[in-house]
């Protein structure tokens, strides 16, 4: 039994902790078919702080460890990953219900982040002269954080994990990594891929549990940043904490992602584009489509076009390699969404496929288009983290950009045009980290990863991605 005993002072630290003392079991269970898949141990408050502790006397040989040599082993760990694909594929679908041909696509979209972090670690860890005279010498010089505590999500953990532990582990920071409940053999086939490929154990190292593992991890006396994936509910929880503590703090967190299909659009591709930008991934991605802007003049071509996309989709098994639409992970979910459709149909909408919970057994809801939607509805301002979509008739670019700009959320957004001038209000004119023009739910390592608003704090990938990751610190000399 898990206990929570109430607040605790951590050792040595003016902060709260709440203890967990006794390790159980942790079971996942298939989403497609309720079957529990496998059951782990449960770190406790004990052993997380063990791991702390190892991971805080080994970060300083890890930093010293050349750039070359973190390069190959990362390297390497593109290499494990590859090799081992196969299986970590179907370990993620079984445990998350993830389809398994997009769980192949995943792991092979890591090798583009190791890429793009190996070849670009050495900028962030530049020493800068800042000024020098015949008197004086002002240099700045790149430190690691030391050891960061990294919470982790289900939806793409593969993705999401290395956006932020192969920056930690090159710019020589030590790795305390939660990987969610519902994934936990997938982060242990992670840490497992990163051991065999020369990352030492104590640098990169697993815990497993619950959200009560997640808090603890907060309160670790050694750990110098919080690097958070998840909701924004739990995103808020973390911040709370977190800032009696003055850590690095990176939030990555939900989306309600707006995107407006102009009156010029080659309407056959935005339908299709933005059907699969909203339904890959069953719809549980942080930047699936959420709601899409419809000009009035091509509206009813768009959304007959899109429908008819819609019902091309497969719904299946997760290992079926032809299933596009699988289970949701979470079960909860499909309340989420049944209360979001009734919340629209009782205010006037209209579903034009789906609405419901499939009729087969698992956690499978129907791909569901709703038109005659507004902003009073749960629908187009909630992130809905499922296959469901809102389609609003709009009159012109100004209130699509006003209608767009109408949530808490700001992750992504975009525009489907041949005008390059619209693009560019558009995508000027949005408040979200990302902006799209003729595409959708598309990450590049190349490019800062970010949430305005309730979508987060901080950003994972690009040059940014990097420098999140270290702190700088000024050296002045001054001749004798
Ligand atoms: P979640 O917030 O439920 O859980 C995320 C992680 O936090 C898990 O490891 C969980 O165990 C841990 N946790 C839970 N409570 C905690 C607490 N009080 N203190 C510390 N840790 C705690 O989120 P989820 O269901 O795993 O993920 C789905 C959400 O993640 C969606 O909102 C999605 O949009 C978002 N997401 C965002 C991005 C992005 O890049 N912006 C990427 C992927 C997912």
């Amino acid at each position: 039994m898990l206990t929570i005993r109430g607040a605790q002072r951590c050792t040595g630290m003016n902060v709260q902790c709440r203890a967990f003392s006794v390790s159980r079991a942790l079971d996942v269970v298939c989403p497609a078919t309720g079957k529990k898949v496998n059951s782990y141990e449960e770190d406790t408050i004990e052993t997380i702080r063990q791991k702390s502790k190892k991971a805080a006397a080994a970060q300083h040989s890890w930093a010293k460890v050349p750039l070359k040599e973190k390069i190959k082993i990362i390297d390497q760990f593109g290499k494990t990953l590859e090799q081992n694909r196969e299986k970590y594929a179907k370990d993620l679908s079984a445990e998350t219900g993830k389809p398994i041909t997009q769980a192949h696509n995943e792991i092979k979209g890591v090798q583009p982040r190791i890429n793009f972090f190996t070849d670009n670690v050495s900028v962030a860890l530049e020493t800068h002269l800042a000024r020098t005279t015949e008197t004086f010498h002002e240099e700045v010089r790149k430190e690691p954080l030391g050891v960061i505590a990294n919470i982790s999500a289900w939806n793409y953990p593969y993705f999401v994990g290395a956006n932020v532990f192969l920056p930690a582990l090159l710019t020589g920071n030590t790795v305390l990594y939660k990987p969610s409940e519902r994934c936990p053999q997938t982060g242990l086939n992670i840490a497992e891929s990163l051991h065999a490929s020369g990352v030492p154990k104590d640098v990169f190292v697993p815990i497993i549990g619950k959200g009560a593992a997640g808090e603890a991890m907060l309160d670790l006396p050694e750990i110098s940043g919080v690097f958070f994936t998840g909701s924004l509910s739990t995103g808020r929880k973390i911040a709370q904490t977190v800032g009696q503590r003055m850590l690095r703090l990176q939030l990555e967190l939900g989306g309600k992602d707006a995107f407006y299909v102009s009156d010029d659009v080659d309407v056959d591709k935005a339908a299709s584009a933005l059907a699969d930008g909203a339904f890959y991934n069953t719809g549980q991605s942080c930047c699936s489509v959420e709601r899409i802007y419809v000009n009035e003049k091509v509206y009813e071509k768009f959304v007959k076009r899109f429908v008819d996309e819609v019902k091309t989709f497969k719904m299946g098994e997760p290992a079926d390699p032809t299933t596009y639409i699988g289970p949701l992970t979470l079960p909860t979910q499909i309340d989420v969404l049944e209360a979001q459709v009734q919340d629209a149909l009782a205010k006037g909408a209209k579903v034009l496929v789906g609405g419901k919970r499939a009729s087969r057994a698992g956690n499978y809801f129907e791909p569901t288009v709703l038109v005659d939607v507004n902003h009073k509805m749960d629908v187009m301002v909630q992130e809905s983290f499922g296959p469901i979509i809102g389609i609003q008739k709009v009159t012109n670019t100004e209130q699509a950009i006003q209608l767009m700009n109408d949530t808490i959320y700001g992750l992504t957004s975009g525009v489907y045009t041949r005008n390059e001038k619209e693009a560019h209000k558009v995508m000027t004119s949005v408040s979200s980290g990302t902006t799209y023009w003729n595409a959708c739910d598309r990450v590049s390592p190349f490019t800062p990863w970010s949430g305005r608003r309730g979508s987060g704090i901080g950003a994972t990938l690009g040059q940014d991605g990097i420098q999140a990751f270290v702190q700088p610190k000024s050296y002045h000399f001054i001749k004798p």
